[in-house]
């Protein structure tokens, strides 16, 4: 047990939180399940990627990319994806859901810092989406997401900010009064400020060059893009040719 524990503190992943999304796997293409938001905010994100780095043609990373819910949307885009996730069960339905779909996404098993160390500088384009708030060290995994991309790429990152706004909608109003989420998706502390994602990014070399919220209404039920960065939000980063 030990030894286990060891291991997964080495790959820097919660195994816990590995479990949680594993349970939940059947249902990543379900979209009126624990995982209809990222159903309903992928066409929000995916204008965002593609509208800043034009996928077509690009080699781009997913980093903890589930199901393959963006990672999919962003193969119909033109671009040549790959897949990575430590949670098996994930990739496996990913990897099912390609014979429905019929998209060619390269799904592997394997740590964002294991990845970083085969293959530096290798994607125009990583996308690090609602996962740097489940792991135990997300400064690492930021530095490896910088690590993949080639000298005058994007990176991606989108997360929760740790406001007493976001606890309130994000592990109150999901997880216990809408019950959108199952209780314990979300925990208040593992959540980031863009000014840390900032920080960490810059001291891996990248260049933030935006920042939009996801604003969520709970009474339309509808999400948007806006200035309000106050709970979810996306970050474009670049590294320096
Ligand atoms: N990026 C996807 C899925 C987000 S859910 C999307 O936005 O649609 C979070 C995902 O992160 C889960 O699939 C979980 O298995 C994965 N994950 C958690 N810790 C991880 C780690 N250390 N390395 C890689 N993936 C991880």
């Amino acid at each position: 047990m030990a030894t286990e524990t060891k291991t997964a503190q080495t790959i820097n992943a919660d195994e816990i939180e590995l479990k949680k999304f594993g349970e939940l796997a059947h249902k990543w293409w379900d979209k009126n399940s624990e995982f209809k938001p990222l159903h309903e905010i992928n066409p929000l994100r995916m204008g965002y990627i593609d509208g800043l780095a034009d996928l077509k043609n690009k080699r781009v990373l997913d980093v903890g990319c589930g199901g393959g819910i963006l990672s999919e949307s962003m193969y119909f885009k033109g671009a040549d994806v790959t897949g990575i996730d430590l949670g098996e069960k994930a990739l496996n339905v990913a990897k099912l859901h390609q014979y429905e779909s019929g998209s060619k996404v390269d799904y592997r098993l394997v740590s964002v810092e294991q990845l970083a160390s085969e293959q530096p500088a290798s994607f125009d384009v990583v996308t690090c989406m609602e996962m740097l708030e489940h792991v135990p060290d997300p400064e690492a995994i930021v530095a490896a997401c910088a690590k993949l991309v080639k000298p005058g790429g994007a990176v991606f990152f989108s997360t929760i900010n740790r406001t007493p706004k976001a606890y309130l909608l994000a592990v109150i109003g999901a997880e216990y009064v809408l019950n959108m989420l199952p209780k314990g998706t979300h925990d208040y502390a593992k959540f980031i400020k863009p000014s840390e994602l900032s920080n960490w990014a810059r001291n891996a070399g990248l260049d933030i060059s935006g920042l939009r919220g996801m604003g969520y209404n709970p009474l339309t039920q509808h999400y948007s893009l806006g200035d309000d960065v106050s709970v979810n939000y996306l970050m474009h980063a670049q590294l320096g040719k």
